[in-house]
């Protein structure tokens, strides 16, 4: 069976699929792996160790057209599509929800499309789930990002010359990307507030050391998935007139907000910025569906009366080598997963749970419900 990986390697995308420690562990297994000359490129991993993890350096045309099993980072390009393999198995992130014109060409070509997105969020596919890889980097680099921007420190610090007091950070959302923004907030030594809809969330905020923001918005909860159901305008009405008070009082904001399948919420309007200090920071992670910062542009920063509002998309890419190690186990334990010992091959097995969750399309058809008109 051979695994091909394709690498984007451009400016705007450094995450590799394979490393040569997860190239070793799929040929541990019996499979061929084919990587184009150059893959490494963006983590600074050098051919030759790609070669002695037991990789084949190939072209990128006939990694395409032959490899059984395609994993790569971003959605493919129609021109690659064109060449695939009918039947063979693509894993990439999708956006299948926004990418209608892509899933009916995937489909149509007889591929067997497996969108990272939808990996369902179980304990027993937790290794797979490259939404949570990614997004916990994330969480990190929007600190770290914010922290370089701000012309204070974050912790408070006791000098012969005075007391400097520590910075305020406000984290709306708090998923896998915003409790790791928490956590790495408080080891910076930030005073840090967060808010969530989903209640459960407390817990988890006050864990972690920080105060969680109590707002009454009557009934929210989340799905049997564990996401966020979309508020009512009463309720976005009412977390926004909460969150102003937070926000007008904070050194950086960060947003994580999104709601599965759906435009992320816009909560920070233009006038809470409008209230925000001078100097202060906001970083809106929810950018790249739309954003949950009235105004934010995607790979801008823009000054609006002196609040800095960052739309950067891809922050996980900015922290490309761990991304993508992180990444590439999440592919090789989906791989790993489904290896048929006997048939020493990948067996796509249409009734599993976790096959179910995210294959969208086979045998020349759009087979997820949650795709389908009628969902
Ligand atoms: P996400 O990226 O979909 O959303 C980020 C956060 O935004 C969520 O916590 C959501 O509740 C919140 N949100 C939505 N609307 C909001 C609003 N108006 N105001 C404030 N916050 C709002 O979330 P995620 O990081 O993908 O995590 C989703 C869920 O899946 C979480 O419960 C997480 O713990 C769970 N999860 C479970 C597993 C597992 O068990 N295997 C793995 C990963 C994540």
């Amino acid at each position: 069976m051979i695994i091909g990986a394709i690498t984007d390697n451009s400016d705007l995308e450094r995450r590799i699929p394979l490393t040569p420690q997860a190239v070793s562990r799929l040929v541990k297994k019996g499979a061929a792996v084919m990587l184009e000359p150059g893959s490494g490129a963006g983590i600074h991993v050098a051919d030759e160790l790609f070669v002695r993890a037991g990789a084949k350096l190939v072209a990128r045309g006939s990694i395409l057209s032959q490899s059984d099993i395609l994993l790569r980072v971003r959605k493919p390009a129609a021109e690659d599509i064109a060449i695939m393999k009918s039947g063979v198995i693509h894993l990439s992130f999708l956006d299948p929800f926004n990418e209608k014109d892509l899933i009916s060409t995937l489909a149509s070509r007889g591929v067997s499309a497996i969108s990272l997105e939808m990996i369902p969020r179980t304990t027993i596919a937790q290794k797979m789930d490259a939404l949570s890889s990614q997004a916990n980097l994330s969480g990190y680099v929007a600190v770290v990002i914010a922290a370089e921007r701000l012309s204070k420190i974050l912790p408070m610090m006791t000098t012969p010359a005075g007391t400097i007091s520590q910075a305020r950070v406000f984290v709306i959302g708090v998923g896998v990307a915003g409790l790791q923004a928490i956590a790495t907030a408080k080891r910076l030594g930030a005073r840090v507030e967060a808010f969530d809809t989903r209640p459960v969330v407390k817990e988890q905020v006050q864990s972690l050391g920080a105060k969680f923001v109590e707002v009454d918005l009557g009934e929210t909860g989340q799905t049997k998935d564990g996401y966020a159901k979309a508020l009512t305008p009463e309720q976005l009405a009412l977390q926004r007139d909460a969150m102003a008070k937070v926000c007008a009082q904070s050194d950086i904001v960060i947003t994580t907000a999104q709601v599965f399948g759906r435009q992320a919420p816009i909560i920070v309007t233009r006038a809470m910025l409008s209230g925000m200090q001078p100097g202060s920071i906001v970083v809106d992670l929810a950018v790249e569906t739309g954003g949950n910062v009235e105004g934010v542009e995607l790979n801008r920063e823009i000054d609006v009366n002196g609040v800095t509002l960052i739309g950067l998309g891809n922050l996980p890419g900015r922290v490309a080598v761990n991304a993508s190690d992180m990444l590439a186990a999440n592919f090789v334990n989906f791989i790993e997963h489904f290896w048929s010992k006997d048939k020493n091959a990948f067996a796509l097995k249409l009734d599993d749970e976790i096959i179910k969750g995210c294959l969208v399309t086979h045998g020349g058809r759009i087979v997820n419900p949650k795709l389908l008109p009628q969902a």
